[in-house]
């Protein structure tokens, strides 16, 4: 039951990576003869606050149209945490370049009352002189906490504009789900892990970029130069240094990750336009250092997902391509400190721009 309840909660997250919102823009049928938009809708019929500024009214665009520089990707959560009760934000490292990294701490009011009460007990849980009896006594009063994780690599840069989406709904939404959710989840959103990789590709890709969508990818916005967006600043992969800590965005970050240890990791990535949606569990073998609760608990979380996607007809693929041997990744480090470590991946990356015409003739933005 203690993680059971979050499978709705990164399913829901899940859903939220997706973003080709201005598909009707590109003016053209789609290979997919029943390409429904309604199928991408956020949050249909929720009753929100309008005391939340919406992406849109805050970047001047609709999320999805255009990618976000990272100044305004942190004014925006700042604007959002400033008017909401659910949220606090938490600078915990600089990178290279002098940007500032986050987390912020979303869960309700009434959580955030109790919030280093729930910090300290959820570490205590960690601690292995702890009967069952005393660990099951302290599960019934904790919230479970997820962690997500956005864009880790900077040139796959359609996770940060969901995390987002993904902050706006958890601040503004009023129906019931979400405050139940709210009540039973610490959820913890880190909106950028790499920021000058990011910045990097996006100032780049808008120096490129056609005033019309440009699908071709023949055209130069499509062809990012080296070294790309990928890593940071000295052009290190932060998706290998959780084990090593070499740079500041990994050491800032598995300090604060120490303070909580998460029950859930999830790590959101782009990969090619030809590919659809990648959901756990991944192919084996697997690093027999995992704990034995990971395989079980990684089908139960990906069974969700997948259900997630099979109601909302979207195709994805699970079981293949994507390995957890390696100690070092955001999806098979935090599995050794406790946590259900998960990849996410949506087609995309550089190449794919804001729309692309992938092999099979389906349009993506
Ligand atoms: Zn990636």
């Amino acid at each position: 039951m203690f993680f059971r309840r979050l499978t709705s909660v990164i399913a829901f997250c899940h859903l939220a990576l997706m973003v080709p919102t201005n598909a009707q823009d590109i003016g053209r049928e789609t290979a997919q003869d029943d390409f429904d938009l309604d199928r991408f809708a956020f949050a249909p019929g929720i009753s929100v606050s309008p005391d939340i500024p919406t992406p849109e009214s805050y970047l001047g665009y609709e999320l999805g149209t255009q990618y976000t520089l990272y100044a305004d990707v942190v004014g925006y959560i700042r604007a959002v945490t400033e008017a909401s009760d659910r949220i606090s934000m938490h600078e915990y490292a600089r990178t290279y370049e002098d940007r500032p990294l986050h987390y912020l701490i979303i869960t309700s009011p009434n959580n955030h009352a109790r919030i280093e009460t729930i910090r300290e007990n959820n570490l205590k849980l960690a601690d292995p002189s702890l009967s069952a009896a005393e660990a099951s006594d302290l599960i019934s009063s904790q919230p479970v906490i997820p962690w997500l994780s956005y864009n880790v690599h900077g040139n796959e840069p359609s996770s940060t504009e969901a995390a987002m989406q993904v902050i706006y709904q958890l601040a503004a939404n009023q129906d019931a789900a979400t405050l139940e959710l709210l009540d039973a989840a610490v959820v913890i959103i880190d909106p950028t892990i790499n920021p000058d990789g990011r910045d990097r590709y996006v100032y780049w890709y808008r120096s490129m970029q056609s005033h019309v969508l440009n699908q071709n990818r023949a055209d130069i916005e499509h062809s990012e130069p080296w070294p790309g967006g990928r890593t940071n600043h000295y052009w290190f992969d932060l998706n290998r240094d959780w084990v090593w800590l070499v740079h500041p965005e990994s050491r800032g970050r598995l300090e604060a990750y120490g303070n909580w240890l998460p029950q859930i990791h999830v790590d959101y990535h782009e990969q090619s336009a030809n590919s659809n949606y990648f959901t756990m569990p991944g192919q084996t073998p697997r690093n027999l250092n995992l704990p034995d609760e990971y395989e079980p608990w990684a089908e139960v979380f990906g069974q969700a997902n997948a259900r997630a996607f099979d109601e909302a007809q979207i195709n994805y693929f699970t079981r293949e391509s994507f390995d957890f041997f390696y100690p070092g990744y955001g999806s098979s480090y935090p599995s050794n400190l406790g946590a259900i470590g998960m990849l996410a991946e949506q087609g995309g990356g550089s190449g794919s721009a804001r729309a692309v015409e992938t092999d099979d003739a389906v349009d993506w933005v």
